[in-house]
């Protein structure tokens, strides 16, 4: 693959020197990077075949569900400090709700808050996050401040920390589900990065790797969804970044295409 040098200057921006790229093996057929050219068509993904199975939702849970579907920003917000609505509330310090513009195009979703996240009630703050931020801002998007278009908002699919960082309990998610959704609602993104492994079987309810779900456009309450990699990841697997950066480029394709938000 070759790179212009304005790719060569956001692929730096990222931290990964283009000659990378070269070292890797060829990606297989399901992690092709995209074809150039526009998206003529919003491409949805075809069913999976792996499924995460939905939880069973009792009627509390779905009443639960319903309230948080109504809530306006200011009550969301209230709604998830307030929440006690699994074991995770014992342990938090803080609940991380999300950050960034409450109409942005573009939404960034992950797992869940780590310690420093925990402590400063923010998402993405430590190690993970400063790559994200580099990220962004190779695409021309910032986290701190801008327009819809340039602002991002970036949410997890937990508000609250797992102790010792452990991985989330399908419980958890389900709890925390509904107010993932209502963000989504409420931002009404043109596009949705999902980040690793339990955003995405949040989002997709698949359990499939990312590496077979990357590459292809999936879609969430009517949004398309690009799925990636975790920063986190990326920081332990460098020679990614340049997957990762395919992705970014199929996420800002896709949302070119989607045209203006009504
Ligand atoms: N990893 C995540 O997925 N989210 C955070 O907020 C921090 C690390």
């Amino acid at each position: 693959m070759s790179w212009d040098p304005r790719q060569r200057a956001m692929l730096e921006a990222m931290g990964l020197r283009v000659w990378a790229r070269a070292a890797e093996p060829e990606p297989q057929p399901e992690m092709a990077p995209p074809a150039a050219g526009p998206i003529e068509k919003r491409a949805v993904a075809p069913p999976v075949e792996q499924r995460v199975v939905a939880p069973v939702v009792s009627a509390d849970a779905s009443a639960r569900a319903q309230a948080i579907a109504r809530m306006d920003w200011p009550e969301l917000r209230e709604s998830v400090a307030a929440c006690r609505a699994c074991g995770l509330c014992e342990s938090r310090k803080n609940t991380v709700f999300g950050v960034g513009h409450e109409n942005a195009d573009w939404m960034v979703i992950g797992e869940a808050p780590g310690a420093q996240e925990d402590l400063q009630g923010e998402p993405f703050v430590g190690d993970a996050g400063k790559l994200l931020d580099n990220m962004l801002r190779a695409i021309g998007l910032s986290r701190a401040e801008g327009t819809p278009e340039k602002q991002v908002f970036i949410a997890n699919t937990l508000k609250c920390r797992p102790p010792s960082n452990r991985n989330p309990e399908p419980a958890e998610l389900a709890q925390c589900e509904p107010y993932l959704l209502r963000q989504i609602e409420l931002v009404q993104p043109r596009i949705i990065l999902a980040m690793g492994r339990f955003a995405v079987q949040s989002l997709l309810r698949s359990s499939e790797a990312i590496g077979r779900l990357r590459g292809r456009v999936h879609e969430v309450q009517g949004v398309p969804v690009i799925v990636t990699y975790h920063p986190a990841y990326l920081l332990r697997n460098m020679p990614d970044k340049a997957l990762a950066w395919d992705d970014l480029c199929l996420a800002q394709e896709v949302h070119d295409a989607a045209g203006t938000k009504s």
